[in-house]
């Protein structure tokens, strides 16, 4: 049968849509075509397959093959279709039965030497498959994660060889199994940093909310370490949450490793990156930090450092919870629900405030260093906090600070109650859903207004505000906002007037 046709998938986003590799041999001079993929990738396509057809010992027809990928509008990284292109050439010259490839999916980079190398989005490409009734065929080191997908059948494969023995009825592949039992993710405990009560009940009021935050203060004070904490205090992903962030990470370049199913991501990438690097871009379209941090914490250290127009584009992000990324005719979204969490210093030096007396910056300099970070950015952050230098007296001192594990519990409670009344974190609350859910009586109305004057804050931040002060009363498991619960709230946002 001189056509074949061998199921696979394309990668947009976290989707993977079916693509058809078409194989036809004809009549003419020998030839080798592909159509349907950029012309920069074909011919590396070419030579893999021809190479490892080869070391295989199997025959390359010297015939006029024309491969298709299907449709051809969808975006393709070549590399994964280089094992169905192997097995179309092979069904269509004889030398493969052509319906052992019916009830599969086949995705795998060749070596030239035939061996298969892993992919990238093979969680997705996995579901996709299952969701089609089919087995997956892949590399070996792609298969742990794409058995995350646990009802599709996954059948990892080391070579080429491996793949028609399989197919030949010769040596059949044994299932993959996600043999290791799923444990619960470890982080490291809020214990470990000694002092700061303020930081830490700020951090607990944005984990149970979901609200972004900012930690001012001079180097060396636990900003990160506070940070690095939040992932431990938050609630346990659901199954459909670890199934997306899995998936996000499977189609980065960085992939994921299955052993660290259910644990919320924790990125801090460093202020030298790109906006590419930060919210994705690319060609073909990548996933950036933002959409790695899915479900999980973008740690942003020094936010005044990072260049102007990569913040800028956080803002559209921490409103929607994704990211659209469109390069020439290539487009792709990516989910990016993260929770913020930055820090930066005082001023340029880092010791503005310090007992020492050591900071020299001018308040000309002070203002243009806050002044970086845009008004606008500035707004979306719910909690602003300063992280002073401990006293000795906090250092020392022998009292046991409070483990992840008890923060954790009231978080947990806060946001159950969340989920029960509203459906939602209070951080993702809309305009509308806010006057609803976030009602407050004619004393703490009066407080309010008296804030936002001094404070001068917009139309947004008086409802940043007030979902605030939803969270800190769901942590006090009250069913109404008090005036206690909306002072703190506006404390919160005194650092606002620095700015
Ligand atoms: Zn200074």
């Amino acid at each position: 049968m001189p056509l074949a046709t061998v199921a696979s998938r394309a990668l947009v986003g976290i989707a993977a849509p079916e693509v058809t590799v078409e194989v036809h041999l004809g009549p003419g001079l020998p030839a080798f075509h592909i159509v349907g993929l950029p012309d920069a990738e074909v011919r590396e396509a070419k030579d893999r397959v021809r190479a490892a057809l080869h070391q295989a010992r199997f025959e390359f027809p010297a015939r006029r093959i024309t491969v298709n990928l299907a449709p051809a509008d969808l975006p393709k990284d070549s590399s994964r279709f280089d094992l169905p292109i192997a097995l179309g050439i092979l069904a269509a010259s004889g030398q493969l039965k052509a319906d052992a490839l019916a009830g599969h999916e086949f995705a795998g980079e060749l070596s030239l030497t035939g061996e298969l190398r892993p992919v990238r989005g093979a969680l997705a490409m996995a579901l996709g498959a299952g969701e089609a009734g089919r087995a997956f065929v892949l590399p070996v080191q792609s298969a742990p994660q794409a058995a995350l997908a646990e009802r599709t059948r996954i059948l990892p494969a080391a070579s080429l060889l491996e793949v028609c023995a399989h197919l030949a009825g010769e040596a059949p592949l044994a299932p993959y199994h996600n043999g290791a039992a799923r444990i619960a993710p470890s982080y490291a405990d809020l214990a470990d940093v000694k002092g700061q009560a303020q930081a830490k009940r700020a951090l607990e009021v944005a984990a149970a909310g979901g609200h972004a935050m900012l930690m001012l203060g001079p180097p060396g004070t636990g900003k990160s370490m506070l940070a690095s904490r939040l992932p431990g205090i938050l609630p346990a992903m659901s199954a459909a949450e670890a199934l997306e962030s899995a998936s996000v990470l499977s189609a980065s370049s960085i992939g994921f490793d299955a052993a660290r199913w259910g644990a919320r991501p924790f990125r801090s990438p460093h202020h030298s990156a790109s906006s590419a690097a930060l919210v994705g871009g690319g060609m073909p379209p990548r996933p950036g930090e933002i959409s790695l941090a899915h479900q999980g914490v973008l740690f942003l250290d020094e936010l005044p450092e990072f260049p102007r127009d990569a913040l800028e584009a956080l803002r559209e992000p921490l409103e929607s919870g994704s990211i659209s990324i469109a390069r020439a005719a290539r487009h792709a979204t990516y989910p990016a629900r993260f929770q913020l969490v930055a820090a930066m210093n005082p001023c340029p030096c880092g010791h503005l405030g310090d007992a020492s007396g050591r900071c020299r910056c001018t308040p000309d300099q002070v203002a243009r260093y806050r002044g970086k970070i845009s008004g606008p950015l500035m707004d979306r952050i719910d909690l602003k906090v300063e992280v002073p230098r401990p006293r000795e007296s906090e250092l020392m001192g022998s009292m046991e600070a409070e483990s992840s594990t008890a923060v954790r519990a009231r978080v947990c409670e806060a946001r159950e109650r969340q989920l029960a009344r509203q459906g939602k974190p209070n951080a993702w609350l809309q305009a509308r859903e806010t006057m609803r859910y976030c009602t407050i009586d004619a004393a703490a109305e009066d407080l309010l207004k008296q804030a936002i004057a001094r404070l001068s804050l917009s139309a947004r931040g008086y409802h940043r505000v007030l979902r605030v002060a939803r969270s800190i009363a769901d942590l006090a498991e009250k069913e109404s906002i008090g005036t206690t619960h909306l002072a703190e709230a506006i404390q919160y946002r005194r650092l606002d007037a620095s700015f």
